[in-house]
């Protein structure tokens, strides 16, 4: 019998579990080892424990208008304690789930840190102080990534917190300044504004979400204000001071200094990526800074070694982590795949939810595209005015030539689970046509996929005619 290889994975967060599982399915002798949790940051400190509080967040703003829906409801009060209970409880279901992969796919999981004591060999250190060497045939690296703290004066201050302390709400803080306005800030900002804190994100750029669709990024901002959250872009944090009444965030705005003061900071401004201490140095990993450098099929510069996820950070998505698992456990077992990160959506789960894969308009008309654009908005769907939530946007975008779609954009409800159709016409090199001519069922938000795509021909049936 031809003896499979041995692959051991270091980090049990989507990329590594997956990459597990797949090599598993595989054949190889799978050893997996992790330093603290199963899930690493998706599952306990991430993905999961944000959108259970995002869950949470969004039935309270309902509820708070149910005469809207016919709904007569007494007093509604957050539960922090029984919130938190929740939160605990959906994170240890996800883990207990992956625990049960791991044992049911024959795979060794080691508690302990990792680190390469040669080439060929890791040391694994155990929280008792034990010490196990592993010689494997490969080894696949997802160690990825912690909270970024900036070098800014104060940030080390009792107040400043980052997105992990963040998700541990023992009360509700009269006010908050989030620094950033990526994708944790606004998820952040949306979560404690729903629950009665005084938000301001404070984003360096001339505008939040700098990579989205822009059009898309302001209706969102549009309700994030309207929400009460207070946005100062093109703002940079100078300092951070502790004067007693809180803190104060000196901020310099266009020129001008201003002094903003709130009881706690969030910093979101990014993530660290763990390799530290992993002994690269006695590899013949090739790292740009602390990422690591891997290319479409995962391999690093050293024939066994393989990196995904957030360390080697190309796009610090759990699902790219996965993907990428499956691809680096895939060519060490002799396939010869490649990374495509065409279809990878972005998801944004705020109220409304935003969502979007594929190129911005900006990036098709950069590329020299010429463009068919397509759009809906929500106000003239029946599912959205039936959940009395009409504020949102579809945006297809395709070129002009075949029609082929390019990208496609969702502000509005189901945002994240809608932008599967997207990605899977990317893949498919799918054309509006053929959008067009497959039968959306009615009344389903998904529709006004179907209506921003007869709109690139200016065919929508639900907008009133442009002759009118
Ligand atoms: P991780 O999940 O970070 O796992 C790495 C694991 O490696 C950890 O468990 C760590 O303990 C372990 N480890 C590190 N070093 C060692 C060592 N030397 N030895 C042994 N073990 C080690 N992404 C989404 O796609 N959707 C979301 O909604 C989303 N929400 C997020 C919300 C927040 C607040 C944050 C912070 C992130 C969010 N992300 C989201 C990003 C997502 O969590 C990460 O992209 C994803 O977890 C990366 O997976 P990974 O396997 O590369 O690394
Ligand atoms: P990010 O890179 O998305 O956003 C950071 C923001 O901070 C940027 O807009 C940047 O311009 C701004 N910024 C940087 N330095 C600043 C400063 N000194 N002052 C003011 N603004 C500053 O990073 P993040 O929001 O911390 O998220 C980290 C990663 O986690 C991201 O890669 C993201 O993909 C992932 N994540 C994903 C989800 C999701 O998929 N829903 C949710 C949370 C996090």
């Amino acid at each position: 019998m031809i003896k499979q290889p041995s692959i051991t994975i270091i980090g049990g967060g989507p990329g590594g579990y997956v990459a597990a599982i797949r090599a598993a399915q595989l054949g190889a002798d799978v050893t997996l080892v992790e330093k603290k949790k199963l899930g690493g940051t998706c599952l306990n400190v991430g993905c999961i424990p944000t959108k259970v509080l995002l869950h949470t967040a969004e039935i309270y703003k309902m509820l708070e208008r149910s005469n809207e829906l016919g709904l007569a409801v007494g007093m509604v009060k957050i539960e922090l304690l029984a919130l938190m209970t929740r939160k605990k409880y959906v994170v240890d279901k996800l883990i207990n789930g992956v625990d049960l992969l791991m044992r049911t796919n024959g795979i060794k999981v080691i508690y302990g840190t990792a680190s390469f004591e040669n080439p060929k060999e890791i040391k694994v250190k155990h929280n008792d102080g034990k010490i196990k060497t592993i010689k494997s045939d490969y080894y696949i690296l997802a160690t990825g990534s912690k909270p970024y703290k900036p070098p800014i004066e104060g940030i080390d201050f009792p107040g400043v917190i980052t997105s992990t302390e963040a998700l541990d709400i023992t009360e509700i803080y009269d006010s908050m300044i989030i620094v950033g306005g990526g994708v944790i800030g606004v998820e952040f900002a949306s979560i404690y504004a729903s629950f009665g804190c005084n938000v301001t994100i404070v984003e360096m750029m001339p505008e939040i979400l700098p990579n989205m669709d822009e059009e898309m990024v302001n209706i969102l901002k549009r309700k994030l204000i309207k929400d009460g959250i207070q946005i100062l872009n093109s703002a940079k944090v100078i300092k951070i001071v502790n004067e007693g009444s809180g803190l104060n965030v000196i901020i310099n705005r266009n020129g001008l200094e201003i002094k903003i003061n709130a009881h706690k900071v969030l910093v979101a401004v990014g993530r660290e990526i763990n390799t530290m201490g992993l002994g690269l140095e006695n590899t013949a990993v090739k790292m740009e800074r602390s990422k690591i450098i891997v290319n479409d099929k995962l391999e690093t510069n050293d024939k066994i070694i393989y990196a995904i996820g957030d360390c080697t950070g190309i796009n610090m998505l759990a699902h790219v982590a996965s993907a990428q698992g499956i691809i680096a456990a895939e060519n060490i077992m002799g396939l010869d795949v490649k990374m495509d990160y065409k279809t990878v959506p972005s998801c944004i789960y705020t109220t409304p939810e935003m969502a979007s894969v594929g190129l911005t308009e900006n990036q098709a008309r950069a590329k020299g595209y010429e463009l068919n654009i397509g759009k809906f908005p929500l106000v003239g769907n029946g599912k959205s005015i039936i959940i009395e939530e009409t504020e949102g946007l579809i945006k297809v975008i395709s070129e002009k030539k075949y029609g082929e779609i390019l990208g496609l954009h969702i502000v509005g409800p189901r945002a994240t689970d809608l932008i599967a159709v997207g990605a899977l016409a990317l893949r498919l090199e799918a054309t509006v046509d053929e959008i067009i001519s497959t039968i959306h069922a009615h009344p389903t938000i998904g529709e006004s996929i179907l209506e921003a795509s007869l709109d690139t021909k200016n065919l929508a049936i639900h907008i009133p005619a442009k002759t009118f």
